[in-house]
């Protein structure tokens, strides 16, 4: 039989499993609060199908297609006095190290290598690395760009163990130490958006004090959550407990966009990044109160802000966003915000265990992100709106960068750290599609999973469990909260249907070649925009679906349409079986008549307007022509 390539990549990544491990640098400092689902080791997972195939093009066309002088010339240069060209470097290093660490891809490893290299002999003889000349320290993006630079040094010594790099990092951080704290300089004085772009240094201080122990990284975290109440500081910890809404955290006049003030100086992507780093101060204190503030803080950007295809915004900031769907934005849900609220919820999925997480990561993962990258997989879009154009990101401060371009491909090696993940009692599977992972059980050994479905196109998962000796374990299953319906059997015994919402929690002694059937509920969804009933969108499993000009009915994207759904809010949607239009990964006859041939062509999201230019204008939300609609409440 042939093998597939992703299922050979499996095999030969388990091969290399235990080398790789040996060389990962252990914390010296554990978390106080013990991750409830963990990310799987280098190489245990693999996946095929709609996301395998995106994240390998992301990789082999973007990721380890970048020119690493280009990203390490603004260090040696040290010119910037507003650019944000420092937070290039780190930002692809850690897509780079995750895409490596996933497909175990070789020249990765040369490439990345060279690039740690380079950039540490940037390195200044007092500790500096960064792009900011001597005397313009702690201007605008530079501690950002630190930031970035701290975490791709910490993510290349934890997958290989480089003391380098770890010193290297010790002394970018220890300069930073010497220029600002108590009786130096104060931490938000000039840097950009009240302080956030600095603050979000708390993530790698953070993870370089629990890697040395060295108190004074946790310090310097605790001095600037500190000084988040002063007037400069964006009061961060005491505004997400308080409940007030992200887009008024900030209010005032926009900068930039006179005529666009809604969304103040709520800068989005900074915001989460400040999150991201207050996660993990609770991963390293316990203390409650950070625990309540990225609840609270998640779920009010949850349900103010993001929109239908996962991810919010309108011009990088926060503005009420998700009751003003239909209405025109100026730019649309930005793709740093779509990579940021994903790893923003994966923080919390780790630190939780609860599957409303994965959800999140999911819609984001099928529409917002893959909507973003292009389809020849060597650039990406700035923004996503919900209707009219995708356009190309422009390049950024004189290079072949974006700040989007360099996140994008860290969303997409985001997915293989959440598909499947290891817990106390056993396995958790987040995604289902084709994909093999690879298990350790709490009590030694570890298990194999094989799952073989079409998934999201069919809602029919067979999953294989493959063992050395029989375990006892539990195999959890995430039934996302759309997913009202759904069909569980076990070795073709048929279980209770799982709850939505939940993970279905199976605890048995597990043999090699059990067999678990699991059936998700497909039927699509009318949904109806918040705030705005005249408008429905359709949303079949994870994948909203959009009118495109390429389509059948192709001038008529932005007309008025009747949509006959159910009593319980189900439209009749079949994917078409096909060709598809040209670069359109999948269409769908969606009913849309009275009488039964009457049916309206339709794209998955991320397909739509994917060639960047009015040929694919595109539309999510459809303005309803009959009142009979009736459309389900999201
Ligand atoms: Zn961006």
């Amino acid at each position: 039989m042939k093998t597939c390539p992703w299922v050979r990549r499996l095999l030969i990544g388990g091969l290399a499993l235990s080398a790789t491990l040996a060389s990962r640098a252990a914390d010296k400092v554990p978390p106080r609060i013990a991750d409830v689902l963990t990310p799987l080791p280098p190489g245990a997972v693999q996946l095929g199908g709609r996301l395998g195939s995106q994240i390998d093009l992301g990789i082999r066309a973007r990721v380890a297609a970048q020119d690493v002088d280009a990203l390490v010339a603004p260090f040696r240069e040290r010119r910037d006095q507003w650019e944000w060209r420092s937070e290039f470097w780190g930002k692809w290093i850690t897509s780079a190290i995750a895409a490596e660490r996933y497909s175990g891809n070789g020249s990765l490893r040369a490439l990345n290598t060279r690039a740690v290299a380079e950039l540490i002999r940037t390195q200044t003889p007092d500790g500096y690395i960064g792009a900011y000349p001597d005397g313009g320290h702690l201007q605008r993006w530079d501690v950002w760009g630190r930031k970035y630079t701290l975490l791709g040094l910490l993510a290349w010594h934890e997958a290989t163990g480089d003391a380098a790099a770890l010193a290297a990092a010790r002394r970018e951080a220890d300069f930073l130490l010497g220029e600002v704290g108590p009786g130096r300089a104060r931490p938000f004085t000039n840097d950009m958006w009240n302080g956030m772009a600095t603050s979000s240094v708390l993530e790698p201080m953070l993870l370089l004090y629990r890697r040395t122990g060295d108190t004074r990284y946790l310090d310097f975290a605790n001095y600037i959550v500190d000084e988040w109440p002063t007037p400069e500081g964006p009061d961060l910890l005491r505004k997400a407990r308080a409940g007030v809404p992200v887009f008024q955290m900030f209010p005032g006049p926009a900068p930039v966009v006179k005529e666009y003030a809604d969304g103040g100086h709520s800068k989005a992507y900074e915001m989460m990044s400040c999150f991201e780093g207050l996660a993990e101060l609770y991963r390293t204190t316990g203390n409650p109160d950070y625990r309540e503030a990225i609840t609270k803080a998640f779920a009010n950007i949850r349900d103010t802000e993001i929109t239908v295809i996962g991810s919010g915004s309108d011009w990088e900031r926060w503005h009420n966003g998700h009751s003003r769907q239909t209405e025109p934005w100026v730019k649309g849900m930005e793709t740093c915000v779509t990579v940021t609220w994903m790893k923003f919820a994966a923080q919390l999925l780790r630190l939780t265990g609860d599957p409303a997480y994965a959800d999140e990561i999911e819609r984001s993962a099928y529409n917002a992100l893959l909507g973003a990258q292009s389809i020849d997989g060597t650039w990406w879009c700035s923004h996503s709106p919900l209707a009219g154009l995708k356009e190309r990101a422009p390049k950024q401060c004189d290079l072949h960068q974006n700040c989007c371009v360099a996140n994008g491909p860290r969303g997409l090696l985001l997915i293989p750290q959440v598909a499947v993940m290891a817990s106390a009692d056993g396995p958790v599977v987040n995604f289902y599609g084709p994909m093999k992972a690879r298990v350790p059980l709490a009590g030694g050994g570890d298990v194999a999973l094989e799952q073989v479905s079409a998934y999201p196109l069919d809602g029919l998962t067979r999953l294989t469990v493959h063992l050395a000796s029989p375990a006892e374990f539990t195999l959890r299953l995430r039934i996302p909260a759309w997913s009202g319906q759904n069909t569980l059997g076990i070795n073709g015994t048929v279980q209770p249907g799982p709850a939505a919402g939940k993970y279905a929690a199976l605890r048995r002694t597990w043999r090699d070649g059990d067999v678990v059937t699991l059936g998700l509920d497909l039927r699509a969804r009318v949904i109806s925009a918040p705030g705005h009933p005249d408008f429905a969108a359709i949303v079949r499993g994870p994948l909203v679906l959009a009118r495109d000009a390429r389509l059948r009915n192709r001038s008529e994207v932005n007309a008025p349409v009747a949509l006959f759904a159910d009593a319980d809010g189900f439209v009749a949607v079949q994917p078409a079986a096909g060709p598809p239009a040209r670069d359109v990964w999948q269409t769908f006859a969606v009913s849309a008549g009275k009488k039964s041939d009457q049916s309206l062509q339709m794209c998955d999201f991320a397909s739509a307007g994917n060639t960047w230019d009015a040929v694919s204008t595109y539309r999510v939300w459809l303005p309803l022509a009959e009142r009979e609609t009736k459309a389900a409440k999201e």
